[in-house]
């Protein structure tokens, strides 16, 4: 039996695809928007016409028959160029959409995915809170059952996709009872945008990703159908390590993006650039920056690639989804400090693409579980 590292017929197709997107459609605007702290309403409606959106879900709920490797690999092309669109998209699947898919009743699907598919609306995760992100267990926000209604109270912080013109709903977990030993009881419950006493805050001033929607949401007294529960009532807890396992692919692929896109960017700055009566990737100690980013830009492929095979499969795949997405986001920042320090004073303009590479690293060590998270993940696998 042999190890095969080239991507099936349609899978390449997909990234060809969406390379020459990112490069045709994404490269020349996705800087003012940025600058502009703007959402980028056309290029994400362009992405739903592309079947992104739709990527991991089946045809019968307006999917494109895929799954996580496809929409790894839609993502890696996506952040070469651009980490807002990509986790605008990443967000908009794996937190917004796939809760719906896994858990949700067969009513509840056909409601929400097809238009989560199209990419016509947007769908949005509310876990972290402001008193806690790492500690999820720690959720604080409250839903009581009234009646027929769930009444909702609390708040959730640095929510992606929560406050677009596009967005539909927010899946909350929130506490829902105590279980015999007085620990909390966590349940998903789906808050449609709109629904009143559901507050959206202005989107945060952030370091980077400056073109994807972050915002905190309060609740007071929210109101919704005791059928917005998500799944099974207590099951919250267990639903959203699940959704983050497989989220943690999802980064992993992006990160992998970032990493390549400063290869991309630093090589051609490296061959144009000169100094010294030459160009600057004439020196060796500029070639073997360019060869460890590579290098690691590479690693990271592997690793995100083979926790989302394992994944697609059904084998286990939480140790290597921590290992990719702990890798593959500590190499993105090592990769954009290189590009930055490659490119010199022009790596610090925030005309060139690598300037934003260096700001939307970052956080990469810290959404969907931070570097700390992972290690202890990795180490409780290790038996510890
Ligand atoms: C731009 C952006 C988008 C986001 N989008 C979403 C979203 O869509 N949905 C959502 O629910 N959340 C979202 N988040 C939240 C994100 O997942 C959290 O910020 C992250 O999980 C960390 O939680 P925290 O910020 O509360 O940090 P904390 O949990 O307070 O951690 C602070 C520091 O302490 C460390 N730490 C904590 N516990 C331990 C420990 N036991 N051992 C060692 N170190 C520890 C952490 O690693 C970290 O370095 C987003 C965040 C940002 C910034």
């Amino acid at each position: 039996m042999s190890l095969d590292h080239r991507l099936p017929e349609e899978l390449e197709e997909l990234r060809r695809t969406v390379e020459a997107f990112a490069h045709d459609v994404v490269a020349p605007k996705i800087g003012e928007y940025y600058e502009q702290h703007a959402f980028p309403y056309e290029i994400v409606q362009e992405m739903g016409r592309m079947g992104l959106f739709g990527l991991p879900f089946p045809e019968e709920y307006g999917g494109m028959g895929g799954d996580y490797l496809a929409l790894g690999i839609a993502l890696e092309e996506l952040a070469r160029v651009d980490s807002s669109v990509a986790i605008t998209l990443e967000a908009g699947v794996s937190l917004g959409a796939m809760p719906l898919y896994r858990f949700g009743t067969e009513e509840q699907k056909r409601e929400w995915l097809p238009k989560l598919c199209s990419g016509e609306m947007l769908g949005a995760f509310g876990l972290t809170e402001p008193d806690g992100g790492s500690d999820a267990g720690a959720t604080r926000t409250t839903a009581v059952r009234d009646g027929e209604e769930w009444v909702i109270n609390g708040s959730k912080c640095f929510i992606t996709n929560s406050g677009t013109d596009i967005t539909g709903l927010v899946t909350v977990t929130a506490v829902t009872g105590r279980k015999a030993d007085g620990s909390p009881e966590i349940s998903s419950i789906i808050v449609p945008s709109g629904t009143p006493g559901f507050t959206v805050a202005a989107p945060y001033s952030k370091v980077g990703w400056n073109a994807s929607d972050t915002r905190e949401l309060s609740f007071s007294d929210v109101r919704v159908p005791a059928g917005n529960l998500l799944g099974e009532e207590g099951r919250g807890y267990a639903q959203f390590l699940r959704i983050l396992d497989e989220g943690r692919i999802a980064i992993a692929a992006l990160a992998t993006g970032l990493a390549q896109g400063c290869v991309d960017e630093s090589v051609r700055y490296a061959k144009e650039r000169h100094a010294f009566g030459k160009p600057i990737g004439a020196n060796q100690a500029i070639q073997f920056k360019l060869a460890d980013m590579e290098m690691r830009a590479h690693t990271a492929r592997l690793a995100w690639r083979d926790a989302a095979s394992r994944l697609v499969h059904g084998e286990p795949f939480k140790k290597e989804a921590a290992l990719a997405k702990l890798y593959s986001s500590e190499i993105a920042v090592d990769n954009a400090r290189e590009a930055t320090q490659i490119h010199g004073g022009y790596g610090f303009m925030n005309e060139y693409p690598v300037a934003r590479m260096w700001r939307d690293a970052k956080i990469l060590e810290i959404g969907e579980g931070t570097s700390e998270v992972q290690r202890m993940l990795i180490a409780r696998e290790l038996g510890f």
